[in-house]
């Protein structure tokens, strides 16, 4: 007697789509079975017609929490992430303080627990003096990457000569650790722009400096051996310098639906909104972009969901590279996605191989999540393509309460969600109305050095 039987869609992983209805037991995917197979279950639902997607996991989320609860907080993170259908997200150590300690990291995990509607693991800042010990306390913790930062942070965290991100990679690659690396080259920045509107505000980062970043993580990933994954990457200078020499090393990259989207020409229309490092690029760069998703040369589609709250947004600033940088996304990755699936430029299964499979195995996790298939986790979105999604200001649950996509229409709606086998999101859901939080802490808290 199984759990739960899904009856009547098709199975979506990334290797490819399968009629199948699917089986859960214990809160995992406990087989895929024939069509109608002879099989009973406490819990049977039909989900004709529908397609059936590994819950995403998005490698890229600012929870803000803690410190900054204002903007977001686990709670209502999380909401936004079951609305959107993403099961799992890797959480950014940037909050105030930042995660950048086993104590730091601990009590980030405490404070998480119980609060969830998704699973979350969390990332740790590298600072650079960080030695030996201090790394392998973190480690027994268990986050999912050790992020790096070669430009635009506190000098605490910088590593802007290429020795400081060789060393650091070293020491990560005796630990086995995945490094986060932030493409950018610090001697190219213009870290306080002249200029005080938009066009200085993107000139100040240049593609060359992401490039440059790009060419420095891949060379010290393949003199330290280390694993790297280079985050979110939108300029075609960058993208041509990954194509070169992305063979060299243990390497993978991400970008976000709003490169892939937006050009600096939005900025016109969604202005502070739209405000975020790295800056929107041409429409040459984003064309670059789109081709190598479609090769299928990105890794992984993340969000960067950075949310700030709507009367920080509003407010006068002496120039607009001091605009707070960053926007929601979280609750917006399947749906902008979809887009992509509808215009023909990608196919389900690659939005599957992006958003779930990849991020799932590159940050640990390939043995429980980014799959549907038997002993997985039982993370489930049940996609109805017959219908489709407007996406609005209205529907957000994050704190930031807009969402730079508002007014986009793509075929498909999430009609559910379910976490470990248990609903965890459907189409009518209200902030007051989600289940009770059942993501769990992604770690070692239980047993780590707290
Ligand atoms: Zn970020």
């Amino acid at each position: 007697m199984f759990d739960l039987l899904l009856r009547g869609a098709t199975v979506v992983n990334a290797t490819g789509v399968l009629r199948a209805d699917l089986a859960v037991g214990g809160g995992r995917v406990a087989a895929l079975l024939e069509p109608q197979a002879d099989a009973a279950a406490r819990v049977e639902r039909r989900v004709d017609g529908c397609f059936l997607l590994p819950g995403l996991v998005d490698a890229h989320v600012h929870l803000r929490e803690p410190g900054l609860t204002h903007k977001e907080d686990f709670a209502s993170g999380t909401r936004a992430a079951a609305a959107g259908g993403v099961t799992t997200l890797l959480d950014m150590p940037t909050d105030d303080p930042w995660t950048d300690s086993a104590a730091t990291l601990a009590d980030k995990m405490r404070l998480a627990t119980g609060r969830l509607q998704v699973d979350v693991g969390f990332q740790v800042a590298l600072r650079r003096a960080l030695q030996h010990a201090d790394l392998a306390a973190i480690r027994a913790l268990g986050p999912v990457s050790f992020e790096v930062f070669t430009a635009d942070v506190p000098d605490d965290y910088l590593h802007a000569q290429q020795s400081e991100l060789v060393s650091a990679l070293r020491m990560l690659r005796e630990f086995d650790v995945l490094a986060g690396v932030s493409p950018g080259d610090q001697s190219l920045l213009d870290v306080a722009p002249a200029g005080h509107d938009v066009a200085a505000f993107v000139a100040s980062r240049p593609p060359l400096a992401e490039a440059s970043g790009i060419a420095r993580a891949v060379l010290a990933a393949a003199e330290s051996g280390a694993r790297v994954h280079v985050r979110q990457t939108n300029s075609a200078l960058g993208i041509a310098t990954w194509r070169r020499m992305r063979d060299l090393a243990d390497v993978s990259i991400e970008t976000t639906p709003q490169c892939l989207l937006f050009t600096a020409d939005d900025y016109a229309q969604h202005g502070a909104n739209l405000k975020a490092s790295p800056p929107m690029r041409t429409e040459h760069d984003r064309v670059a972009l789109l081709a190598t998703l479609r090769e299928g040369l990105i890794d992984i589609v993340a969000t960067d969901h950075a949310p700030h709250t709507k009367e920080e947004k509003a407010a006068r600033y002496a120039s607009f590279a001091q605009v707070p940088g960053g926007m929601p996304g979280v609750q917006t990755l399947l749906a902008t996605m979809l887009h992509f699936v509808e215009q023909g430029a990608i196919d389900l299964p690659a939005l599957v191989r992006m958003c779930a499979t990849n991020p799932a195995q590159r940050f640990g996790l390939g043995r429980s999540k980014g799959a549907l298939a038997p002993g997985r986790d039982a993370d489930i979105l049940v996609l109805d393509l017959a219908q489709y999604t407007s996406i609005s200001d209205a529907a957000q649950h994050s704190r930031a309460a807009y969402t730079p996509f508002a007014g986009m229409r793509v075929r498909g709606k999430l009609d559910s969600v379910y976490l470990r086998g248990a609903l965890a999101y459907t189409d009518q859901q209200t902030a007051a109305s989600f289940p009770p939080p059942a993501g769990k802490v992604i770690g070692e808290l239980a047993h780590g050095h707290a």
